[in-house]
Protein backbone atom coordinates (compact mmCIF):
# COMPACT_ATOMS: atom_id res chain seq x y z
CA UNK A 1 0.00 0.00 0.00
CA UNK A 2 1.11 3.50 -0.94
CA UNK A 3 2.45 5.91 2.25
CA UNK A 4 0.00 8.37 0.63
CA UNK A 5 -3.02 6.09 0.50
CA UNK A 6 -6.83 8.23 1.55
CA UNK A 7 -8.15 6.63 4.48
CA UNK A 8 -10.93 5.14 2.12
CA UNK A 9 -8.85 3.36 0.10
CA UNK A 10 -6.99 1.38 3.21
CA UNK A 11 -10.31 0.80 4.04
CA UNK A 12 -11.47 -0.62 0.60
CA UNK A 13 -7.76 -2.83 0.15
CA UNK A 14 -8.04 -4.15 3.61
CA UNK A 15 -11.54 -5.19 2.96
CA UNK A 16 -11.03 -6.50 -0.89
CA UNK A 17 -9.70 -9.82 0.32
CA UNK A 18 -9.25 -11.79 -3.17
CA UNK A 19 -12.02 -9.75 -4.90
CA UNK A 20 -15.11 -7.89 -4.37
CA UNK A 21 -17.98 -6.15 -5.68
CA UNK A 22 -18.22 -2.50 -5.81
CA UNK A 23 -21.96 -2.57 -6.82
CA UNK A 24 -21.56 -3.08 -10.44
CA UNK A 25 -17.58 -3.62 -10.78
CA UNK A 26 -15.61 -6.55 -9.77
CA UNK A 27 -12.50 -5.48 -7.89
CA UNK A 28 -9.91 -8.33 -7.83
CA UNK A 29 -6.44 -8.12 -6.68
CA UNK A 30 -3.29 -8.62 -9.16
CA UNK A 31 -0.44 -7.94 -6.98
CA UNK A 32 1.03 -5.02 -7.35
CA UNK A 33 -1.72 -4.38 -9.60
CA UNK A 34 -5.91 -4.52 -9.92
CA UNK A 35 -8.39 -5.77 -12.06
CA UNK A 36 -11.36 -4.14 -13.04
CA UNK A 37 -14.72 -5.41 -14.56
CA UNK A 38 -18.06 -5.64 -14.81
CA UNK A 39 -19.80 -7.88 -12.75
CA UNK A 40 -21.29 -9.43 -15.40
CA UNK A 41 -18.11 -10.48 -17.08
CA UNK A 42 -17.07 -12.03 -14.31
CA UNK A 43 -14.83 -15.32 -15.38
CA UNK A 44 -14.81 -14.44 -18.77
CA UNK A 45 -10.88 -14.70 -19.92
CA UNK A 46 -9.49 -11.20 -19.83
CA UNK A 47 -8.71 -11.51 -24.11
CA UNK A 48 -12.40 -11.72 -24.54
CA UNK A 49 -12.77 -8.03 -23.11
CA UNK A 50 -12.03 -4.56 -24.44
CA UNK A 51 -8.76 -3.52 -22.62
CA UNK A 52 -9.21 0.16 -21.35
CA UNK A 53 -7.40 2.26 -19.60
CA UNK A 54 -7.83 3.72 -15.91
CA UNK A 55 -8.20 7.09 -17.79
CA UNK A 56 -10.76 6.01 -20.20
CA UNK A 57 -13.27 4.83 -17.39
CA UNK A 58 -14.89 8.58 -16.86
CA UNK A 59 -16.06 8.31 -20.34
CA UNK A 60 -17.22 4.54 -20.75
CA UNK A 61 -19.26 5.34 -17.45
CA UNK A 62 -21.03 8.66 -18.91
CA UNK A 63 -23.23 6.34 -21.62
CA UNK A 64 -25.03 3.23 -21.51
CA UNK A 65 -24.53 0.60 -23.89
CA UNK A 66 -27.02 2.50 -26.44
CA UNK A 67 -25.35 5.79 -25.98
CA UNK A 68 -27.98 6.93 -23.64
CA UNK A 69 -26.45 9.85 -20.97
CA UNK A 70 -25.92 8.30 -17.37
CA UNK A 71 -27.08 11.56 -15.59
CA UNK A 72 -27.00 8.65 -12.20
CA UNK A 73 -23.28 6.80 -12.17
CA UNK A 74 -24.84 4.42 -9.79
CA UNK A 75 -27.71 3.41 -12.41
CA UNK A 76 -27.67 -0.46 -13.11
CA UNK A 77 -26.83 0.09 -16.73
CA UNK A 78 -22.50 0.54 -16.81
CA UNK A 79 -21.41 -0.90 -20.07
CA UNK A 80 -19.75 -4.27 -19.39
CA UNK A 81 -17.22 -6.13 -22.02
CA UNK A 82 -14.48 -4.16 -20.93
CA UNK A 83 -11.26 -5.08 -18.54
CA UNK A 84 -9.33 -2.29 -16.81
CA UNK A 85 -5.96 -2.65 -14.73
CA UNK A 86 -4.96 -0.24 -12.32
CA UNK A 87 -1.03 -0.08 -11.74
CA UNK A 88 -1.41 0.72 -8.00
CA UNK A 89 -4.07 1.43 -5.29
CA UNK A 90 -4.15 5.24 -5.85
CA UNK A 91 -4.95 4.10 -9.57
CA UNK A 92 -7.45 1.84 -8.22
CA UNK A 93 -9.02 4.89 -6.15
CA UNK A 94 -8.74 7.17 -9.25
CA UNK A 95 -10.64 4.28 -11.30
CA UNK A 96 -13.20 3.72 -9.01
CA UNK A 97 -13.94 7.54 -9.11
CA UNK A 98 -14.30 7.68 -12.51
CA UNK A 99 -16.40 5.15 -12.54
CA UNK A 100 -18.83 6.46 -9.45
CA UNK A 101 -17.63 9.88 -8.31
CA UNK A 102 -17.29 10.35 -4.40
CA UNK A 103 -18.41 6.47 -3.65
CA UNK A 104 -15.57 5.45 -2.19
CA UNK A 105 -15.18 7.83 0.62
CA UNK A 106 -18.69 7.58 1.49
CA UNK A 107 -18.62 3.38 1.85
CA UNK A 108 -15.86 3.86 3.76
CA UNK A 109 -17.26 6.15 6.09
CA UNK A 110 -20.55 4.04 7.04
CA UNK A 111 -18.56 1.35 7.40
CA UNK A 112 -16.24 3.02 9.82
CA UNK A 113 -18.40 4.76 12.14
CA UNK A 114 -22.03 3.85 10.67
CA UNK A 115 -23.23 5.78 13.42
CA UNK A 116 -21.78 9.31 12.96
CA UNK A 117 -22.01 9.35 9.43
CA UNK A 118 -23.68 12.98 8.17
CA UNK A 119 -27.01 12.55 6.73
CA UNK A 120 -28.68 14.67 5.02
CA UNK A 121 -32.39 13.99 5.32
CA UNK A 122 -34.57 14.71 2.60
CA UNK A 123 -36.69 17.91 4.27
CA UNK A 124 -33.44 19.22 5.50
CA UNK A 125 -31.67 19.51 2.00
CA UNK A 126 -35.12 20.76 0.50
CA UNK A 127 -35.74 22.86 2.60
CA UNK A 128 -32.92 24.33 1.99
CA UNK A 129 -32.66 25.46 -1.76
CA UNK A 130 -33.26 28.25 -2.97
CA UNK A 131 -34.14 30.16 -6.43
CA UNK A 132 -35.70 27.92 -9.35
CA UNK A 133 -35.68 25.07 -6.70
CA UNK A 134 -37.13 27.12 -4.26
CA UNK A 135 -40.75 25.04 -4.44
CA UNK A 136 -39.43 21.62 -3.71
CA UNK A 137 -39.89 22.40 -0.03
CA UNK A 138 -43.12 22.55 -0.70
CA UNK A 139 -43.84 18.62 -1.54
CA UNK A 140 -46.36 16.47 0.22
CA UNK A 141 -45.63 13.37 1.24
CA UNK A 142 -47.68 11.15 -0.96
CA UNK A 143 -45.28 13.68 -4.19
CA UNK A 144 -42.05 12.49 -1.81
CA UNK A 145 -42.89 9.06 -1.79
CA UNK A 146 -43.38 9.14 -5.79
CA UNK A 147 -40.29 11.17 -6.64
CA UNK A 148 -38.07 8.77 -4.88
CA UNK A 149 -39.89 5.68 -5.99
CA UNK A 150 -39.31 7.31 -9.88
CA UNK A 151 -35.92 7.83 -9.29
CA UNK A 152 -34.17 6.11 -6.03
CA UNK A 153 -35.53 2.44 -6.95
CA UNK A 154 -32.89 -0.53 -7.49
CA UNK A 155 -34.38 -0.55 -10.52
CA UNK A 156 -33.12 3.30 -11.58
CA UNK A 157 -29.99 3.76 -8.94
CA UNK A 158 -28.34 1.23 -6.98
CA UNK A 159 -27.35 3.24 -4.16
CA UNK A 160 -28.47 2.50 -0.92
CA UNK A 161 -30.57 5.33 0.49
CA UNK A 162 -29.90 6.34 3.75
CA UNK A 163 -31.69 9.53 4.53
CA UNK A 164 -35.44 9.23 5.06
CA UNK A 165 -38.39 11.44 4.55
CA UNK A 166 -41.61 11.46 6.76
CA UNK A 167 -42.24 8.27 7.59
CA UNK A 168 -39.94 6.44 4.47
CA UNK A 169 -37.34 4.44 6.39
CA UNK A 170 -34.00 3.86 5.00
CA UNK A 171 -33.12 0.89 2.37
CA UNK A 172 -32.72 -2.14 4.40
CA UNK A 173 -29.44 -3.17 3.89
CA UNK A 174 -28.56 -5.92 1.00
CA UNK A 175 -31.46 -4.45 -0.99
CA UNK A 176 -29.43 -2.43 -3.37
CA UNK A 177 -25.45 -2.17 -3.53
CA UNK A 178 -23.06 -1.13 -0.60
CA UNK A 179 -23.10 2.12 -1.98
CA UNK A 180 -24.19 4.25 0.28
CA UNK A 181 -26.36 7.14 -0.77
CA UNK A 182 -26.23 10.23 2.30
CA UNK A 183 -28.09 12.98 0.46
CA UNK A 184 -30.83 13.32 -2.42
CA UNK A 185 -28.86 13.93 -5.36
CA UNK A 186 -29.39 16.50 -8.18
CA UNK A 187 -31.57 13.97 -10.21
CA UNK A 188 -33.96 13.65 -7.71
CA UNK A 189 -34.09 17.12 -6.95
CA UNK A 190 -35.05 17.75 -10.29
CA UNK A 191 -37.19 15.52 -10.14
CA UNK A 192 -38.75 17.29 -7.34
CA UNK A 193 -38.46 20.55 -9.38
CA UNK A 194 -40.34 19.17 -11.56
CA UNK A 195 -42.88 17.32 -9.04
CA UNK A 196 -44.02 20.92 -7.81
CA UNK A 197 -43.60 23.51 -10.91
CA UNK A 198 -46.52 26.04 -10.03
CA UNK A 199 -46.66 25.62 -6.94
S1 LIG B 1 -30.92 10.29 -4.22
FE1 LIG B 1 -31.76 8.37 -4.97
S2 LIG B 1 -31.25 8.37 -7.16
FE2 LIG B 1 -29.96 9.91 -6.19
S3 LIG B 1 -28.05 8.80 -5.70
FE3 LIG B 1 -29.36 8.70 -3.90
S4 LIG B 1 -30.48 6.76 -4.05
FE4 LIG B 1 -29.62 7.24 -6.08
Amino acid sequence: MEPDSSPALRAFLEALGTGCDFCQVQVRPLPPSFELRHVTDRGRPSEELRPVRVTDLRVLAQTTESGAYRALKAAPNLVSGWCCVAGSGNELEVALGHLYPGALADWAAVRKVAAAVPVTHFREFMGRQTGIYRGVRHLDEAGAAAVIGATCHPRFCLKRRWWTVDGLAPDDPGATSELPCLEPCAVLLDGARQATRGV
